[in-house]
C-alpha cells in the first residue's frame, strides 16, 4: 500500500489568536489536496483554540510533551492532557528540543513510547548538525537517534519520521532533493535491517529544513520523501502550495 503524503506545519513559539485566525483563513481557502494528511504543530496554550477553529481536514498537534501522564513536573504537559483536549498528534525530538533544551535521544524515545501508549500519533524528529555532516557522521547520527526509539517501540503504525538536518532548519539552506533522498533511503534500509521490511516500506519519512513553495515540488518528486515538516513557511499562505506539492 502506498504511503499517504503527509505535510506538517511547525508554528514553534509563534503567533496569537489573531495570527491563528489568519492561518485558519488561508487553510480554509486552500484548496488543500485531499490526498494529503495535514497537521499543524501549535503552541500548547493554543491547542484547544486551534483545534476548535481549524478546518476539519487539518489536525492540530502538540510540539512536545513529557514522558509520564501526570505529577510534579512544573511546566510540562502530558499526552493524557493533549488527548483530553481532543488533539491526536505530538511532535517529539525536534532539533530545538534536542539542542536548545538538551533533550537526549533516550528522553525523546521515552516520550515517544509514552505518547504512543496514550494513543497519540507521533512525529519523531531526527537529524544531524552541520559539523556532524561535515565529519561524515550523518548516517551514524540519524541511525543512533532512530535506534533509541526502535529499541523501545514495537509498533510504528502511528509514527511519522521527520528527517530534519539541523543545518537546514530556519537557515534558508535547504538540503538538495538528492541529499534528502540519500538519507531517507538509508533510513529505510536501516529500518528494513533492524526493524522489519514492512515497517521500512510503510513508515512515512518526511523532510524538514527550509521547505518553501519554491523548493517543495522538486523535493516531493523523490521516491522516499513522503512529505514535509515545515517551520517558517507554515505561518504563511505559501503553506497551501507546500501541501499541494504533488499537484
Ligand atoms: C522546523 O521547524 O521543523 C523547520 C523545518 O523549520 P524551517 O522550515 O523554518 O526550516
Amino acid at each position: 500500500m502506498g504511503r499517504k503524503f503527509w505535510v506538517g506545519g511547525n508554528w514553534k513559539m509563534n503567533g496569537d489568536k489573531k495570527g491563528i485566525n489568519e492561518i485558519v483563513k488561508f487553510l480554509e481557502a486552500g484548496p488543500l489536496d485531499p490526498n494529503v494528511e495535514v497537521v499543524v504543530g501549535v503552541p500548547a496554550i493554543y491547542l484547544e483554540y486551534a483545534k476548535n477553529n481549524l478546518p476539519s481536514t487539518v489536525a492540530a498537534s502538540a510540539q512536545n510533551c513529557y514522558k509520564v501522564s501526570k505529577g510534579a513536573f512544573t511546566g510540562e504537559i502530558s499526552p493524557a492532557m493533549i488527548t483530553d483536549v481532543g488533539v491526536k498528534w505530538v511532535i517529539l525530538g525536534h532539533s530545538e528540543r534536542r539542542h536548545v533544551f538538551g533533550e537526549s535521544s533516550e528522553l525523546v524515545a521515552d516520550k515517544v513510547v509514552h505518547a504512543l501508549e496514550t494513543g497519540l500519533n507521533v512525529v519523531a524528529c531526527i537529524g544531524e548538525k552541520l559539523d556532524e555532516r561535515e565529519a561524515g557522521k550523518t548516517e551514524a547520527v540519524v541511525f543512533e537517534q532512530t535506534k533509541a526509539i526502535s529499541d523501545k517501540i514495537k509498533d510504528w503504525t502511528n509514527v511519522v519520521i521527520a528527517y530534519e538536518p539541523v543545518w537546514a532548519i530556519g537557515t534558508g539552506k535547504t538540503a538538495s532533493p538528492q541529499q534528502a533522498q540519500d538519507v531517507h533511503i538509508k533510513l529505510r534500509e536501516w529500518l528494513k535491517k533492524n526493524v522489519s521490511e514492512s515497517v521500512a516500506k510503510s513508515v512515512r519519512i518526511v523532510y524538514g529544513g527550509s521547505v518553501t513553495a519554491a523548493n517543495c515540488k522538486e523535493l516531493a518528486k523523490e521516491a522516499d520523501i513522503d512529505g514535509f515538516l515545515v517551520g517558517g513557511a507554515s505561518l504563511k499562505p505559501e503553506f497551501v502550495q507546500i501541501v499541494n506539492a504533488n499537484q
